[in-house]
């Protein structure tokens, strides 16, 4: 197991670490990840734009690097096609998905129907944050492709994170990428990526809870805004 985890590291170490990585490449933040934290990092991948240029250098660095994909049973049919495509062309990949400890059906008989319309925290809880505590128990690092520019809670995320949720310490490679830079990395290396981009969906989640963003919205207001909500939960301090 790494030296550097959750519990030994100091705020101190962090920002060193941070203020190293920050004169570097993306790539360099992902070699430092992998040659520190080997198969004690699990990438927890979204399969939003920022997931395909991840996936593609994590692949660079790490070709059977462990991916997570925390399947709510509730997403699109085009997120579920390019898990298909991103197998393919990634085929070494350990691609695993995580699925909650309980049906759509039994979270019927429990709460209702539609759970998400009415209590959408409990829902993310269930089918989100519970399946990604079962996943990171025991993990020292995990992944994301939060960028700074996408939402004010994202503001201040550094390349390498206390998760005080997790226990855990988050690495965000893609902290300073804007939207353009994602897209032209995609657009350069011909990556697969979620057709409902082109729908007017710049960031995709759960079916019920995503809507296509109208002209001069900002990019995530189609996520939950039929309540009102912003965070699925997972990147939330507590
Ligand atoms: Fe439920 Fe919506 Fe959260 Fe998906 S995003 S887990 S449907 S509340």
């Amino acid at each position: 197991m790494s030296q550097l985890n959750y519990a030994s590291a100091t705020e101190e170490q962090l920002a060193s670490i941070n203020n190293s990585l920050a004169k570097g490449d993306t790539i360099d933040v992902i070699k430092w990840a992998y040659e520190t934290f080997s198969d004690d990092l699990i990438y927890s991948c979204s399969f939003g734009a920022e997931a395909m240029v991840l996936l593609d250098m994590i692949s660079d660095v790490k070709k059977d690097a462990k991916v997570t994909f925390l399947d709510t049973n509730l997403h699109f049919a085009e997120t579920y096609s390019l898990i298909e495509q991103v197998r393919a062309r990634y085929p070494e990949l350990r691609l695993t998905i995580k699925q909650p400890d309980i049906t759509l059906s039994q979270q019927a008989d429990l709460y209702g129907e539609e759970l998400w319309l009415r209590q959408p925290d409990l829902c993310c809880h269930i089918r989100k944050v519970q399946p990604m505590e079962s996943v990171l128990t025991g993990t020292v690092a995990w992944m994301s492709g939060l960028r700074r520019e996408q939402s004010a809670t994202r503001a201040n995320v550094a390349f390498i994170n206390r998760d005080e949720k997790f226990q855990s310490l988050k690495i965000c490679p893609l902290i300073h990428w804007k939207s353009e830079e994602v897209w032209q990395y995609i657009r350069t290396f011909e990556l697969p990526y979620n057709s409902l981009h082109n729908q007017s969906y710049p960031s995709i989640g759960c079916a019920p809870c995503t809507r296509p963003v109208k002209a001069g919205e900002d990019s995530r207001a189609g996520r939950w805004a039929q309540v009102g909500k912003t965070e699925c939960g997972l990147h939330l301090a507590k």
